[in-house]
């Protein structure tokens, strides 16, 4: 029973401070006349781990700071459950992300104008993308300076990611020095997302800043268990802040931004979502909206791992005390060195066929290797490649498991359940073996640890894909945007037939973008805040 003294009053009330979270938040309480309330079922982002760039590996399962989901067991993966960390802290996956910053193609976002989505096509997305940035290489026509998310070139040029770009080079693939730019195609470093070889997340980029104005009230530790509803007029949130029940009203909007798993969640608890699923579970429907937690995308990856010939990977740096000592001291004392880099230093982007308008696969390398990141590195001198398929078209399903806010909800991928998903990721591999055959990259390896000499087939390839794949963390699309049947939100993220509730993050994307979704996570935070300042928030229903 909630406590009428726990009773906290405001006029937009966020749900999730993740990517997209802390930028409503922070943009929404920039008018000192309103009142806003954060709820972020994590803690403070005080693990130091956070924010030293490969402190990734750490933070990658640690439960203090990561939901550490598991998704349902998946005919694409052989029957396997595939891990799914996700933030749960402030900053959300932005605070454990490998901070890669890669916006997507201009491709992406036309498409989502053409399947309806006013307001959402390349030039119009191109202002928010700039308005976030602060580009340490300056403005130009797609960058911009002076924005709260800071992007920071490479500065970690590990020979074997030199080797890799060399090797693509002479295969004929084009170099691309900004991925970001007028085309993705090609291969180069990535930007990341970092300041001064720091960490540079949304609780670090929007929302510090902003967390001393009186308007603006973070409450960490607060679990949201339902959306509170006057008819199909969202009202307030009631919450679990460290176990005890209280209520939040919002005069004005909510505005769920819990990402792909939990925002779909969220409407399902509260009886927004398919009626038979919710009735299934005893919970009263507000209202019939089938979409909801549907049409789940993901980034499916196969990896390849070599051993290397000689002891210059960070697998060896972490099998020596002396070597770890001057890594330490290298970033303390100059900001450099390999605990600046992130998850992937460099990639290829690359069409697998000749007759793709745009790249359908991406290829990173990092110089280090592991069976499972959550298991540590190994203990031999390794590096890997990792093939994804840019955008699938397998399409799973996020589902209630009970009706009990604290459980997790049953995530579906439905890997590689499509052919052109099974044939990318094929192809891909082959293409990264290309790669590895160079004599730029030959030198490095004395043997392919994964999939292994012994796999050459079309099939074989494919086994290796569903046994040892899993995802590079990009469910998107659980909530998506159109005006579909299967649609839970409209072109302005307004929850389709409820009045006073939006969804902002990821799971609103209608097609998953081609690459990684941070930064398109938090263009839709700007946009958004610019959608409700214009007071285009006014609730309708459905017609
Ligand atoms: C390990 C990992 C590596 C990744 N690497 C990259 C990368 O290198 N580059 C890139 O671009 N993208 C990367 N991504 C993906 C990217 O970070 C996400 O797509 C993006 O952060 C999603 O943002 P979001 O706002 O949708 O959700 P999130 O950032 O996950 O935020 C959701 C927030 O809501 C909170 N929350 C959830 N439920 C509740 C509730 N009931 N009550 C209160 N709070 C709740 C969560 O704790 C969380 O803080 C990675 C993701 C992960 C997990």
């Amino acid at each position: 029973m909630a406590n009428q003294q726990s009773v906290i009053e405001a006029d937009f009330v966020v749900v999730g401070a993740g990517s997209a979270g802390c930028v409503m938040a922070a943009r929404l309480s920039e008018d000192p006349g309103t009142r806003v309330v954060l709820l972020e079922a994590g803690g403070h982002d005080d693990n130091r781990w956070i924010h030293i760039p490969l402190g990734y590996g750490k933070t990658f399962a640690d439960p203090s700071v990561n939901w550490c989901y598991e998704a349902e067991p998946d005919a694409g993966a052989n029957g396997r459950r595939i891990f799914w960390p996700r933030g749960k802290v402030l900053g959300g996956s932005s605070s454990i992300n490998g901070m890669v910053y890669i916006r997507g193609q201009h491709e992406d976002f036309d498409l989502w104008r053409q399947l309806g989505n006013t307001g959402w096509s390349s030039s119009d997305v191109l202002p928010y993308f700039k308005r976030a940035e602060h580009q340490t290489r300056g403005a130009d026509e797609f960058h911009s300076t002076g924005g709260p998310l800071c992007v920071s070139d490479t500065t970690e040029h590990h020979p074997i990611c030199e080797a890799f770009i060399e090797g693509a080079v002479a295969l004929g693939y084009p170099r691309n020095d900004d991925f970001n730019g007028a085309k993705q195609e090609g291969v180069g470093y990535h930007q990341t997302t970092t300041r001064n070889g720091r960490r540079c997340s949304t609780a670090v980029g929007y929302l510090h800043p902003a967390q001393s104005r009186p308007n603006l009230r973070v409450v960490t530790g607060a679990l949201a268990e339902k959306i509170l509803f006057e008819g199909k007029r969202a009202v307030g949130v009631a919450f679990r802040e460290y176990g005890l029940s209280r209520t939040v009203k919002a005069a004005r909007e909510v505005i769920l931004c819990g990402g792909a798993v939990n925002s779909p969640q969220q409407l399902l608890l509260s009886g927004v979502g398919p009626q038979d699923e919710l009735a299934g579970l005893g919970i009263s429907v507000v209202h019939h909206l089938p979409g909801v937690g549907k049409s789940l995308q993901d980034h499916y990856s196969a990896p390849i791992k070599l051993k290397c010939a000689m002891p210059i990977t960070v697998n060896d740096v972490m099998q020596s005390n002396l070597r770890k000592l001057k890594v330490g001291l290298q970033y303390y004392l100059f900001r450099s060195g390999p605990l600046t880099m992130a998850a992937g230093p460099a990639a290829l982007f690359v069409r697998t066929r000749a007759e793709l308008a745009s790249p359908d696969v991406k290829i990173s390398v990092a110089p280090f290797s592991s069976d499972r990141l959550q298991d540590g590195l190994h203990p031999w001198s390794g590096f890997g490649l990792t093939v994804y398929q840019l955008r699938p078209e397998s399409r799973g399903e996020i589902k209630l498991k009970s009706a009990n806010p604290a459980d997790p909800p049953a995530m579906h991928p439905n890997y590689l359940a499509a052919e052109t998903d099974r044939r990318a990721i094929v192809d891909g591999l082959k293409i990264g073996r290309r790669i590895l055959a160079t004599p730029d990259m030959r030198r490095y390896i004395t043997e392919e640890y994964q999939p292994g000499a012994a796999v050459q087939t079309d099939e074989q390839l494919l086994q290796h894909a569903r046994n040892t794949g899993g995802t590079v963390f990009h469910p998107t699309s659980t909530c998506k945007m159109g005006a579909d049947p299967m649609a839970v939100v409209d072109p302005e993220l307004r929850v389709h037939g409820i009045e006073g509730l939006r969804v902002v993050d990821a799971s609103i994307m209608p097609t998953v973008i081609s690459g990684n979704t941070n930064a398109a996570t938090i263009m839709i935070g700007e946009k958004a805040a610019d959608l409700v300042r214009q007071g285009q928030t006014v609730g309708r229903m459905a017609a």
